[in-house]
């Protein structure tokens, strides 16, 4: 072997070497993270992207495995707690299994600080009713897609009513947790309410627990058609909007604590 070809197959040996070290270094360190989609992410999804009630939807990913969880807020464009809370919880990072939060679900509504806008209703009315109804409209179709499409384990509605216990007077049902029955749900319903109870001491002002969510509701048609475990978290507008605020987002890291997602 003269200088030249001595040379060459040197330099050939060390460009099979550094293929070589490519090679194992992405299948020792990419393949895993590949198949186990340990990265995390967070993306934007618009939900009924392009007509007048498009909203955002985040999607935001530990890429370990576990529950899928929903949180929204702002159904209602009036019950302000719910929507301000949900916008910090957007946020989060989480140590395991998948975050959807759509922070200002009625945005139409919430321009106008009502309950819902007079053309398509109160939109906590329109989710289906059976099995094999669909949803009412477009807002409520794109919604409850996201609970369909994510296979959602666990749904947390926000908002807020005018008192602090049922009053029929004003049709609220106060400050409760609304759940639709199972034993895990009521298990994390009843965490919930003793969490945010042992910080209120007037007895009148307490947290309590209702079942069922009313039928056409988010919570209620997540529950029982999807397999959900779903919830209506409500505080109460007699308290300053800090207060409620503050109580959202208790109720929020409540439900994420108990199933270890921080
Ligand atoms: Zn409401």
């Amino acid at each position: 072997m003269n200088k030249i070809s001595h040379y060459l197959s040197f330099t050939n040996k060390k460009r099979i070497l550094s293929l070589l070290l490519t090679a194992v270094f992405v299948f020792v360190f990419l393949t895993p993270l590949q198949a186990f989609g340990a990265t995390p992410s967070k993306k934007v999804v618009r939900l009924a992207s392009g007509t007048k009630y498009q909203t955002n939807l985040y999607v935001i990913k530990s890429g370990k495995p576990g529950p899928v969880v929903m949180i929204v807020g702002g159904v209602h464009g009036n019950e302000t707690a719910g929507y301000k809370a949900a916008n910090k919880i957007k946020d989060y990072s989480i140590t395991k299994g998948t975050l959807l939060v759509i922070p200002e679900a009625n945005k139409l509504a919430i321009a106008q600080h009502r309950r819902y806008i007079s053309s398509m209703g109160d939109l906590n009315r329109d989710f289906p009713r059976t099995a094999y109804e669909s949803a009412d409209n477009t807002l409520s179709k794109a919604i409850y897609n996201v609970v369909k499409t994510y296979d959602v384990d666990w749904l947390m509605d926000m908002h807020e009513g005018y008192d602090y216990s049922i009053n029929a007077s004003t049709s609220s049902v106060g400050q409760t947790v609304i759940y639709y029955p199972s034993t895990s749900t009521a298990k994390v319903a009843k965490k919930i309410a003793n969490t945010l109870n042992s910080g209120i001491s007037s007895s009148s002002r307490k947290f309590h627990l209702l079942r069922y969510p009313i039928s056409g509701s988010l919570a209620r048609s997540a529950g029982q058609f999807q397999k959900a475990h779903s919830f209506i978290f409500e505080t109460c507008s007699k308290q300053t909007l800090a207060t409620r605020i503050n109580q959202q987002v208790k109720a929020a890291n409540c439900l994420l604590n108990e199933l270890n997602m921080r």
